[in-house]
């Protein structure tokens, strides 16, 4: 639905030139929701600005349901624009303009029929639980109400792909519950595909089916975010589960960081250690973390014993992550 190729983006001054994308690849699958995470200036706006090219990519190929969008100029461009849906984190609402009146706005300019217009932006105020606001200003929503109001208007066109730029970082937690929680109905019920970049670890662990990191312009790891959380050394992990401060006092054994998933939190896999491999175990600290139905968790220990190196090379043949500090 969305495929980037090598996707390179140089910003050109006068003394320098700032390379924000550097060689980028993913692809965005038909209904899935797609999280780019990274921290501020690592890329993440240029990237979902190039997917509809309100930003230009300096190389590399933007493809859109199979239209490669870096072909496209002018009324063409504006044409293939309309079936990309986006919404913004400071909403863009035209503050002059009713509820109603914006999300009619992308009906206007594609030339919709004023009574199909009404009928449509009805059905949109419906879908996005604001049909009582239709007459309202923006000056007179809530920030989630003014969110919603801008998702109503990035759906009037019927878009196949939807890309939500930090869509929910001027929210508090309770109201960006509450969007998160739209978007992935939307994406259930309509098959939406969204694209969303955020820095927020809470976002995408909410929602994202998979997700790419992205640092200084390139795509460090990606994957669903189960995987990520049980991976080695993953950045999306060490976020997701701070490694607890060992406050100078280093304990005897072995320090190591179990990271399991799924069927692999259930088993009892202290329990063989101790029995099969003779292996003491100090849990430090733990943490397990229920991630769209399923448990995602870490556990830092302390090992001693001879078979060490046995026992860790069955825990990672049991499917958990094993990092050793
Ligand atoms: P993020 O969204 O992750 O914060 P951006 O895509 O905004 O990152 O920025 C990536 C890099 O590109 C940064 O170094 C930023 O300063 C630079 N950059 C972004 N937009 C421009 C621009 N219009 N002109 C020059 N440099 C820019």
């Amino acid at each position: 639905m969305i495929e980037i190729e090598n996707l390179r983006k140089e910003y050109r001054q006068r003394d320098r030139t700032v390379v924000a994308l550097d060689g980028v690849s993913l692809t965005v699958r038909p209904g899935e929701i797609f999280g780019v995470v990274g921290q501020s200036g690592a890329g993440k706006s240029t990237l979902i600005r190039c997917v509809n090219l309100l930003e230009r990519p300096t190389s590399g190929v933007v493809r859109v349901n199979g239209q490669d969008m870096t072909r496209l100029r002018g009324a063409e461009l504006r044409r293939a624009r309309q079936r990309i849906g986006m919404i913004f984190q400071h909403f863009n609402l035209l503050s002059s303009r009713t509820v109603a009146e914006n999300v009619a706005l992308p009906l206007e300019v594609m030339g919709y029929p004023r009574r199909e217009r009404q009928r449509r932006v009805a059905e949109l105020l419906a879908l996005v639980g604001l049909e009582d606001r239709a007459d309202a200003y923006p000056a007179q929503l809530s920030g989630g109400q003014k969110q919603r109001v801008g998702i109503a208007r990035a759906l009037a066109a019927e878009p196949a792909v939807l890309l939500s730029d930090e869509a929910t970082s001027a929210l508090d937690p309770e109201t960006t519950q509450s969007i998160l929680a739209l978007l992935r109905d939307l994406n259930q019920r309509l098959g939406l595909t969204i694209l969303l970049i955020t820095h927020e670890m809470g976002v995408v662990k909410e929602i994202c089916h998979r997700v790419a990191v992205l640092e200084a312009g390139r795509i460090v790891e990606s994957g669903t975010v189960a995987e990520l959380a049980s991976r080695p050394g993953s950045h999306l992990a060490t976020t997701l589960f701070p490694r607890p401060a060992l406050n100078g006092n280093r304990p005897d054994g072995l320090l190591a960081t179990l990271m399991f998933v799924g069927a692999a939190a259930d088993a009892p896999v202290m329990t063989t250690l101790v029995r099969q491999f003779s292996v003491d175990v100090n849990v430090l600290s733990g943490s397990i973390e229920l991630v769209q139905g399923e448990r995602i968790g870490q556990l830092q220990v302390a090992l001693s014993g001879d078979r060490i190196d046995e026992a860790l090379e069955w825990l990672r043949g049991q499917g958990l992550g094993v990092e050793v500090h």
